[in-house]
C-alpha cells in the first residue's frame, strides 16, 4: 500500500513494480569539491496501476530541479540518433505531405537536432524546449524555439496566437512528463484539426522481457505500454491510428495519433496487433508486474557475483559511460570504488566529475590505453555494437567486454 495515487487515472497505487531503494538524481554529477558534501537521496520505488497499467514513480522533486537549467544532455552528440532522426523527417514528409505551408512543431525540441532536417526541406518548424541553454543552440542553428514547459496553458497561448502544427512531435518526452493528463490534453489543443501527432517512448514490454530495470529513474515518471497509452490519448479526444516498433533505447514505440473525429486516417492493423501482443504478455494482468521484482534481484546477485570473483582473482575492472541508467545500476547493486575504479565517457561535460552516490570518478576514453583494464563494463547497453567497435584496442592486452543486461555476460 502507498499513499500515491495513478498520475493517469487516480486510482491508489497500491502494486510495487519494482523497488531500487534510495537513489540521488541520477544526472546530478559532482565536481570534486563536492564530495565532502551530504547528498540527496529519493525513493526510487515504481508501482504499478492495477486500473490502467501505467507502471510509474512518485514525484519526490520538483520537474524544475530534475531537469536543472544546465541539463547537460545534447541530442546531436549521438550519430546512430542523428539518423535516425534523418530517416524519420524523409518518411513524415511524404506521409502527411507536409511543404512550406506546413507547420512542424517538437515539444523537448532539445538542441534542434531533429527539427533541423525539416528546415533543410523547407518546411516551418517550431521547438518547445524547458531547458533554456540547450534552446540557445537550437536558436542558434535558425529552429525558432519557445523556452517552457509543455502543457494546456503553453498549447493555448500558441493556438490563441493561430499557431497550430500539421505534425505534432515528442521523442522520449512522454516518459519524463510529471502531468500526464495536462500534457496529452494540451496536445490536443495544439493539433489541427487534420493533424497526425508522433512520439516515441521506451515499450515498457521490452524492459519487462529483457529485463532493462536501470532505464528506472527518476526523470523518468511513467513506463508505458501501447495499451496504457492508447487509454490516455482516448480520454484527451485523441485516437491513435498506428504503431511501429523501433530498436531505439533498448526498444521503443513510435504511436501515431489525430483527432477522434478525423475519419480520413483510417487505424491501420498494427494497432489491434500490438495490443494483442501485449496481452499475451500479461501486461493486462497484475501477475506479470509483480513477477518483475524477482527477476531484477537475480540481476543484481549475479552481477555482484561476476565483480567480487573478478576482484578477487586480481582482475582490473572499468566501467564504460556514465549515463543515467548506469547510476541506477551502480547505486541499486552498491557498486563504488572498490569493485570498478573508475569509468570513462566520451563527454567532456562528465570527465573530472564523479557519478552521483556511489562516487565512481569519471575519465576520459584515453586513459583506458593507459590503465589496461582486463574488463570494460558497458553501462549503456543500448549502444554496445557502436562502443565494442570503438574499444576494440582494448582486445590486444587480452581486455573484455561486459554487458550488465539483460544478465550479466562477458562478450566474446
Ligand atoms: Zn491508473
Amino acid at each position: 500500500m502507498s499513499a500515491y495515487a495513478c498520475r493517469f487515472c487516480a486510482a491508489p497505487l497500491t502494486h510495487s513494480f519494482c523497488d531500487l531503494g534510495m537513489s540521488p538524481l541520477s544526472n546530478a554529477y559532482l565536481a570534486p569539491d563536492q564530495l565532502g558534501a551530504a547528498e540527496k537521496f529519493y525513493p526510487l520505488h515504481a508501482y504499478v496501476c492495477d486500473r490502467c497499467w501505467l507502471v510509474q514513480l512518485p514525484e519526490h522533486e520538483t520537474p524544475e530541479k530534475i531537469f536543472a537549467q544546465d541539463y547537460a544532455y545534447f541530442s546531436s552528440y549521438s550519430d546512430s540518433w542523428l539518423a535516425h532522426c534523418k530517416a524519420y523527417t524523409g518518411q513524415m514528409l511524404t506521409r502527411c505531405s507536409l511543404g512550406p505551408q506546413s507547420q512542424v512543431i517538437e515539444i523537448a525540441s532539445n538542441d534542434g537536432y531533429l527539427l533541423q532536417y525539416f528546415k533543410q526541406r523547407g518546411v516551418p518548424v517550431l521547438g518547445i524546449e524547458p531547458a533554456a541553454n540547450v534552446a540557445a543552440v537550437a536558436e542558434k542553428k535558425g529552429i525558432p524555439t519557445l523556452v517552457k514547459f509543455f502543457g494546456r496553458a503553453t498549447a493555448q497561448a500558441l493556438a490563441d496566437k493561430g499557431t497550430q502544427a500539421d505534425l505534432l512531435l515528442g521523442n522520449n518526452v512522454l516518459a519524463h512528463v510529471p502531468d500526464l493528463n495536462d500534457f496529452v490534453g494540451g496536445m490536443a489543443i495544439l493539433l489541427k484539426a487534420g493533424g497526425v501527432i508522433t512520439m516515441e517512448f521506451p515499450h515498457l514490454l521490452q524492459l519487462m522481457r529483457h529485463n532493462q530495470f536501470d532505464t528506472i529513474y527518476h526523470e523518468h515518471f511513467s513506463y508505458l505500454s501501447f495499451t496504457t497509452v492508447e487509454s490516455v490519448f482516448e480520454a484527451h479526444g485523441l485516437t491513435l491510428f498506428d504503431v511501429q516498433e523501433l530498436p531505439t533505447h533498448g526498444g521503443s514505440l513510435r504511436i501515431f495519433g489525430r483527432h477522434r473525429s478525423n475519419a480520413a486516417l483510417p487505424v491501420q492493423p498494427a494497432v489491434a496487433r500490438m495490443k494483442q501482443l501485449e496481452a499475451q504478455a500479461g501486461l493486462t494482468t497484475l501477475a506479470a508486474y509483480t513477477a518483475f521484482a524477482e527477476a531484477v534481484k537475480e540481476t543484481k546477485f549475479k552481477l555482484l557475483e561476476f565483480l567480487i570473483q573478478a576482484r578477487r582473482a586480481g582482475k582490473r575492472v572499468w566501467g564504460y559511460g556514465a549515463p543515467a541508467k548506469g547510476n541506477t545500476l551502480l547505486n541499486y547493486c552498491g557498486i563504488r570504488e572498490d569493485l570498478i575504479e573508475c569509468t570513462a565517457d566520451r563527454s567532456p561535460h562528465k570527465q573530472g566529475r564523479y557519478l552521483p552516490g556511489t562516487h565512481i570518478p569519471i575519465l576520459a576514453p584515453e586513459k583506458i590505453r593507459d590503465a589496461k583494464p582486463d574488463y570494460l563494463l558497458i553501462l549503456p547497453w543500448n549502444l554496445k555494437d557502436e562502443i565494442v567497435g570503438q574499444m576494440a584496442f582494448i582486445r590486444d592486452w587480452g581486455g573484455q567486454f561486459v554487458v550488465p543486461i539483460p544478465q550479466v555476460q562477458v562478450l566474446q
